[in-house]
């Protein structure tokens, strides 16, 4: 398919996975995206690097999150984005990645809140701690939407990380500034 008969979502959604496997903040299949729109949502399907990502890569899903269009299997991890985009109206796109330093923080008891660096302050605001749950199971997404409140960013504990916005692009963003935040707080820590 040509570039230019992509909907703008898709194409942003294959924009975001090549940026977030190029900067190693996902490994082989790990991650997904997803995307409010007009008539429902779009997921990425399970099992594919989001590096490569290819138009049919991205199912179409209706308000209801039934697949409308598209081969293959709705990410395993589908019942976060949906309980997110339920319990907040602003949300329109959701990335959920494994990025190395952000993924350290969420594995151990440090708080990313307490670094002082105010950028993290002014691009993600406070950083929500999601308790933990398996993956894929109805209470995490349970666990992730009440703990979201409102929040850019999340870390998932002992899994990963979640951030949102208003489109794609903004949600991706947010993913590369966590990532980069966790990176230079684990740094600053080592000097001390
Ligand atoms: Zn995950």
């Amino acid at each position: 398919m040509h570039k230019a008969a992509l909907s703008d979502n898709i194409a942003q959604m294959i924009e975001a996975g090549r940026r977030l496997w190029q900067r190693g903040l996902v490994a082989a299949n790990d991650g997904n995206l997803s995307c409010r729109r007009d008539t429902g949502f779009l997921i990425t399907r399970s099992g594919v690097s989001k590096g490569f990502l290819l138009p049919e890569d991205i199912l179409e899903l209706d308000a209801e999150w039934q697949k409308v269009a598209g081969e293959g299997l709705i990410s395993s991890e589908y019942r976060l984005h949906q309980a997110l985009y339920a319990a907040d109206p602003q949300i329109r796109a959701i990335v959920h990645a494994h990025p190395p330093y952000a993924t350290a923080y969420a594995l151990s008891e440090a708080d990313l809140n307490d670094c002082p660096l105010e950028e993290i302050r002014i691009q993600l605001g406070r950083i929500a701690r999601l308790p933990f749950a398996p993956a894929g199971s109805r209470e995490v997404a349970e666990l992730a939407a009440a703990g979201m409140a409102g929040a850019r960013a999340g870390l998932m504990l002992r899994h990963g990380t979640l951030t949102v916005g208003e489109d794609m692009e903004q949600a991706y963003f947010r993913m590369e500034a966590l990532e980069q935040a966790a990176q230079i707080a684990w740094l600053a820590h080592g000097l001390r």
